[in-house]
């Protein structure tokens, strides 16, 4: 194997967090005609750098294989989301005092399921995302859309045509992007100097607490803690004057951020994060050097679970074709013969298979048809959504499963 480095502070990477085996890019969902065919499988890693901590992916897969006109993620599919961009933009709309001559711009606006609020509003705005299928939906609901990568070269034509935002935003992209340094470089050039840049991401305190080792996947490069973003945003002349804890990906950080110079006034939320982080350990080389361990729990959970209900003759079905599923599912090394198929609601996605196993993706219908013993929730960021809307189940004594952070059973509320 090559050497890695690290790609915010370039030392060299000596030191697994988290190796998940080789699988597929996580959204690469099959069509009946591609499991005629091969499939590529690359390495999936997090490494952790010793000299700045930041926990990463080495460089295996280019995101420009991934975010294609095939990407099959709409944001707008999941109400609860467009509902949490909904809160977003009207909670800064007023902190910030954005109006009709105020510029929004979102970096991964994905089919426009943020600024369509922006929109309502009467908030001229700009998206920005790579993927064409996302973008041309966000054109048709009246959302001016750049198609490509952020990147200082793409801040610089913005900037010759005097694009500047007085809020720059990015929901879950700031940990998909591996030149971090040009990214951060590129929000640093767009933004007006009393401009606001907001970035949600994962907490990585959340993700090994909860043993979240499911969000690792290949579009993922970062996982960061406060400490680290602060790093990053403070060697590109910003300062992080805010933090948010959110519940949203099994508990997230929206971190508020400006040019060195600017007004904002911090507040006293950044220290105490960071206080919370340094209290757990996080400054320290040791806090991740076990992680596999905790992941290899859930997975001896789950797998024995599986093959028990397997050898009574029971049912075990699916729900939630998300990408952290796909990472579970390929990791643990389940098929159909454990887990005969997943429900989801995106049309987009049923009649397809997930990669790597070959499950095949279902409409909701066919749980409703099938009526299995126990339905396996693999997004556990969507728990009670889910098994609000699968409530039904307990008709015929269905119950619910989850995986993570340990192996959980319950029957739906009677
Ligand atoms: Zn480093």
């Amino acid at each position: 194997m090559v050497e890695h480095y690290c790609l915010f502070c370039k030392a060299k990477l000596t030191h697994l967090f988290a190796d998940l085996g080789t699988c597929p890019p996580s959204n690469a969902f099959l069509t009946p005609e591609q499991c005629d065919g091969p499939e590529l499988f690359h390495p999936l890693q997090a490494w952790v750098c010793s000299q700045c901590l930041l926990v990463q992916g080495p460089h295996f897969k280019r995101p420009q294989d991934i975010f294609t006109h095939d990407y099959a993620y709409f944001s707008s599919c999941s109400h609860s989301w467009v509902e949490h961009a909904r809160q977003y933009v009207h909670a800064v709309t007023e902190r910030f005092k954005l109006g009709k001559k105020s510029l929004i711009v979102e970096i991964g606006s994905n089919d426009g399921y943020l600024l369509q609020h922006a929109v309502t509003l009467g908030i001229p705005c700009l998206g920005i995302d790579p993927s064409a299928g996302t973008a041309a939906v966000a054109q048709t609901k009246g959302i001016p859309t750049i198609t490509d990568f952020f990147t200082t070269r793409l801040a610089g034509r913005l900037l010759d045509r005097g694009t500047r935002a007085d809020l720059l935003c990015g929901i879950n992209v700031f940990a998909h992007v591996p030149d971090i340094n040009d990214f951060v470089a590129a929000m640093t050039m767009l933004l007006k100097p009393e401009g606001v840049m907001t970035m949600e991401f994962p907490h990585l305190l959340r993700l090994v607490e909860d043993v979240q080792f499911d969000t690792i996947y290949h579009e993922h490069y970062f996982y960061y803690t406060l400490q680290c973003v602060k790093k990053i945003v403070e060697a590109h002349d910003m300062r992080v004057f805010d933090v948010e804890e959110l519940p949203t990906h099994g508990g997230s950080l929206r971190i508020y951020a400006c040019a060195q110079g600017a007004a904002h006034k911090p507040t006293g939320k950044v220290e105490t994060v960071l206080a919370r982080e340094d209290a757990n350990g996080m400054y320290s080389l040791n806090f991740y050097l076990h992680f596999q361990d905790k992941i290899d729990a859930v997975r001896f959970g789950l797998m024995r679970f599986l093959m028990q209900a397997r050898e009574e003759g029971k049912v075990v079905a699916g729900y939630g074709a998300a990408a952290k599923g796909n990472t579970l599912i390929n990791y643990f090394g389940i098929r159909k013969d454990l887990l005969p198929y997943v429900a989801d609601a995106s049309p987009r996605k049923q009649g397809h298979f997930l990669p790597g196993s070959r499950i095949p993706v279902v409409a909701e219908q066919v749980i409703r048809d099938t009526k299995p013993d126990y339905v396996l929730i693999l997004p556990w960021n969507l728990k009670e959504e889910i098994s609000a809307q699968l409530e039904y189940i307990r008709d015929w004594g269905g119950k619910f499963v989850a995986a993570i952070p340990k192996l959980k059973i319950w029957s739906p509320h009677l």
